[in-house]
């Protein structure tokens, strides 16, 4: 037996304690702490969920005994008795987990209502309504949860009472009506599992705390842990609280309200309210309740005080606060508080005020902020100037632009979403069950629920936009269309939403690059003061480099040269060069591709000037320039039938004979890179003089210019840096030599072949600098070819988690990594002060980047709208 503590009463914890009690429970307790009322109760230890998963299902030894203890002590504290003919207490019981995870784990309310306890309960609360409307609710979310009975059972026969009764809310029905669902519902169960449902409350709460342990292993809680990179290993908490009743009549409700407006992170009044229901109606958006301004109106002193211990919870935790409520009888209660779930700009601009507020410093306000959320804002937006006319609209649940094809179901949102597809998943609500749709799609439309529900909250969270509650439409599942007015919308059209106004338009809107505000400016700069790697972007042309140096890029820390090979104008120059027979044919090829890539670089370095450039030499196999094999073969047969052009049929021929020498079954890991330079050492020679002559055209014009680094790719034998060196090296002299002008030029090398890694102290001998091209490093060190494996099993192996995350978008630290860090070491090893840059994909990602802090490379680089998520993670790397 082991002695860990499996149970803890709400007045052990605190908010510290979120490991063990789930962020839920901590926050509860820490509220109790702070004099906020909130219902008495106990937490059972998120080690007891992991104790039971590791045992497959079996409670560890004690721990229904300790929950015995702790509602005898609950029992003792209330003076109330759960199944008690007297005096009954009732129980809510609650999942909670360590990262909060809104709506996708179980919770039961009203444990403790049942035949026996139904009367007393009414009597006691002198409104029999209620005590019948707990008890309809609580069969109904005990079948469910506890017991896995269809969910739409229950909801189709509430729905055909309401249609019997002619009303269209829940609250409309009486007590007799009530009674008699409950009635209704106990046979649906009865029906559905072949027994009763239990009767005793002991063992419902036994039954229920199983449940949301198991809650932790629903798909849904999977999918949405993958998604938020939640560990699978550490459980949920399980909250057994006394209930108080937001469903006891007009001076009571339920709600959910947040510090500061979570999409836009203005400091004002936000959240919603229901009068006479319980907080799921609001969370689940089963009723679409109402603004929170209202309850001011109706209920003023619990108002008054809700505000109120809003301001105290957000200067106690210095965050802003998303808070569930509930009114019994007048008297506020406090349910549950966490760091609310915000859009990027709401975390920025939250970020900054609290800085200006003076209450967060700094480096504070960065550790607030998600690099992902960075990455949201920089999607595209709607064009302001569309003059377009909304066909409906709907509450502005979380704001963007999804512009997609309209689609009815999650699972179609979720494999035509991966397949490529924009897609808008439209749903009449949305449910935790949803949630790989929702991953799926570009955004969401519901006609039902509120902008606090479950479905709102995960699509802030997440950065999809959604418009919630569009209550003027009305939608088929069956027939897979959509209404509004006389319109008819089919599966497949497209549709535009805009998640800032809650607008629906039937069409395509044109999107505009995103905006970058002052916030995130701010944001950034602070980030630039903290972190220690340099950043740099990838680009090749003057307009990318441009735009790079405004989003704040450092240099360039990979020019590709194929892209100037491929232009059109180039194209038959570079054919002509791959055809030639002989050395002058070639040369003549290449003086004339010479002015056009000088032409290119002036462009870049211009952009540049006074920041290094790192130029990668040619890399792709020359068959990237040559026509496709099967088509040049198809297009020579057929100029022979059709007995074309006796020139034309020589020249395609031609060219048929070269593709076909030039072609490799791997060409990726053939006649490539600085192989390709060993055989043709005309192109870096062509190449440096090209780039030396730009550089010295810039300087002359500009009066400045870049900071040239020339980088050899694919290299893997020193031998084969030391030869290149010296080909790039001899052009530099001779380019000087001819112009009398001085410049500085270092020559470094890529390390993208497991080989490089592991001789790099060899290789850095050659070397003034190395960077890392872990796009390639990743292909060769494991052994995946990027452009057959994604879609194939990789995905395969990502979905069922036999790799944690795709390699190529974030590092594989111990395989891929590891090369990294021999590379790393090995170079500093023979030149202590060798730069050391990553260029791939991986520079732009923050998870990697912190790899890259951790190593102490020099910089990373990526394409120019990562650089500024590069900055804020380089400096989240270090804080
Ligand atoms: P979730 O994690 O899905 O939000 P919760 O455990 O927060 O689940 O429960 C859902 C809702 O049930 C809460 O928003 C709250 O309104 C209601 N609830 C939970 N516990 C109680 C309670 N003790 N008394 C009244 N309502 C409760
Ligand atoms: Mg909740
Ligand atoms: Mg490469």
């Amino acid at each position: 037996m082991s002695d860990t503590k499996y149970l803890y009463d709400m007045s052990e914890g605190d908010a510290t304690m979120r490991t063990v009690l789930g962020g839920k429970g901590a926050n509860l307790a820490e509220m109790k702490r702070l004099g906020i009322p909130v219902p008495d109760g106990f937490t059972v230890s998120t080690a007891a969920c992991v104790a039971t998963m590791e045992a497959h299902g079996e409670w560890p030894e004690g721990l229904w005994d300790d929950v015995q203890t702790a509602l005898a002590r609950l029992e003792e504290r209330t003076g109330r008795t759960l199944g008690g003919a007297e005096k009954p207490l009732l129980l809510s019981v609650r999942s909670g987990a360590v990262f909060s995870m809104p709506g996708m784990m179980d919770t039961i309310l009203n444990l403790g209502v049942s035949d026996e306890t139904v009367e007393v309960l009414g009597a006691e609360a002198d409104n029999p309504r209620f005590a019948w409307d707990s008890y309809r609710r609580f069969v109904q979310m005990y079948g469910e949860v506890v017991e896995g009975v269809p969910p739409h059972l229950f909801e189709d026969e509430l729905t055909a009472l309401k249609a019997d009764r002619g009303v269209s809310q829940d609250t409309e029905l009486s007590t007799e009506d009530l009674k008699a669902l409950v009635a209704t519902f106990k046979d649906v169960a009865r029906r559905e599992l072949g027994r009763d449902l239990p009767s005793d409350p002991r063992e419902q709460l036994r039954r229920a705390i199983d449940a949301v342990f198991r809650s932790w292993d629903t798909p849904r809680a999977r999918v949405y842990r993958k998604a938020n990179d939640i560990p699978d290993d550490l459980g949920t908490a399980v909250n057994v609280m006394q209930m108080v009743f937001g469903n006891r009549g007009e001076t009571s409700a339920t709600g959910v309200c947040f510090t500061r407006n979570p999409s836009t992170g203005v400091h004002e009044l936000y959240g919603e309210f229901l009068v006479n229901a319980q907080g799921e109606d609001v969370v689940a958006g089963i009723r679409t309740p109402r603004p929170l301004a209202e309850m001011q109106e109706v209920l003023p002193e619990a108002y008054e005080q809700l505000l109120a211990t809003m301001r105290d919870l957000e200067a106690h935790y210095k965050d802003m606060q998303d808070i569930e409520f509930t009114v019994e009888e007048g008297t506020l209660y406090l349910l549950q508080t966490r760091s609310g779930k915000r859009t990027a700009a709401a975390a920025l601009k939250v970020a900054r005020d609290m800085v200006e507020e003076g209450v967060l410093t700094r480096e504070e306000a960065l550790q607030r902020v998600a690099p992902s959320q960075l990455d949201q804002l920089l999607h595209p937006a709607i064009d302001p100037d569309h003059g377009k006319t909304p066909v409906t609209k709907g509450l502005p649940a979380s704001p963007g632009a999804a512009v997609g094809a309209l689609v009815f179901d999650a699972d179609t949102a979720a494999e035509r979403g991966h397949a490529g597809e924009p897609v808008v998943l439209v749903r009449y609500e949305t449910t935790p069950d949803d949630i790989h749709g929702v991953i799926g799609s570009q955004g969401v439309l519901t006609a039902h629920g509120g902008m606090t529900s479950h479905a709102a909250v995960v699509a802030r969270g997440m950065g999809k936009p959604c418009v919630a509650g569009a209550q003027g439409i009305r939608i088929s599942t069956s027939e897979k269309t959509l209404t509004v007015g006389d319109r008819v919308f089919n599966e497949g059209d497209v549709i535009t939403l805009d998640g800032s106004t809650g607008d629906v338009y039937g069409e395509a809107l044109e999107l505009v690059p995103p905006q970058i505000n002052e916030d995130f400016s701010a944001i950034v700069g602070w980030a630039d003061e903290v972190r220690r790697l340099g950043v740099r972007a990838n680009a090749d042309t003057y307009e990318d480099a441009t735009k790079a140096r405004e989003l704040g890029a450092e240099g360039i820390g990979l020019c590709r040269t194929e892209h100037m090979f491929m232009a059109a104008d180039r194209l038959p120059a570079v054919r002509d060069m791959i055809l030639a027979e002989t050395a002058e044919d070639r040369a003549e090829a290449l003086e004339r591709i010479l002015p056009m890539q000088q032409q290119d670089f002036e462009g870049i370095f211009t952009a540049m000037k006074g920041l290094p450039v790192t130029v990668r030499l040619l890399d792709p196999p020359l068959h990237e320039f040559l026509p496709d094999l099967v088509e040049q073969s198809l297009l020579v047969q057929r100029l022979e039938l059709t007995g074309g052009d006796a020139d034309e049929i020589a020249a395609a021929r031609q060219l048929l004979g070269q593709v076909k020498r030039l072609h490799e079954q791997n060409p990726m890991l053939g006649t490539r890179g600085c192989r390709l330079a060993m055989l043709y050492p005309e192109i870096p020679e062509m190449q440096t003089r090209a780039i030396i002559r730009a550089a010295l055209a810039v300087r002359e014009r500009e009066g400045e210019t870049a900071g040239v680094e020339i980088m050899i790719p694919l290299v893997a034998y020193s031998s084969e840096l030391k030869a290149q060196r010296e080909i790039v090296e001899r052009a530099v002299a001779e380019e000087l030599e001819a112009t009398g002008e001085q410049l500085d030029v270092t020559v470094g090398t890529m390390i993208e072949l497991p080989r490089a890694a592991i001789v790099a102290d060899q290789i850095a001998e050659h070397a003034d600098f190395f960077s890392f091209g872990t796009n390639d490093l990743t292909q060769t060190g494991i052994g995946i070819s990027r452009d057959d494996a994604e879609g194939g099993f990789l995905s395969a192996y990502v979905a069922d988690e036999v790799i944690p995350k795709n390699p190529f978008e974030s590092i594989d630290r111990d395989g891929v990594g590891g090369l990294v860090r021999l590379g790393a070491e090995g170079g500093r090893r023979t030149k202590p002060e060798l730069k050391l840059g990553v260029c791939g994909e991986h520079g732009g990602d923050p998870a990697s980047i912190a790899f890259f802090e951790e190593l102490g490379l020099t910089y990373v680089s990526c394409s120019p709208f990562r650089v500024p998520i590069a900055r804020f993670a380089a400096a989240r790397a270090v804080l």
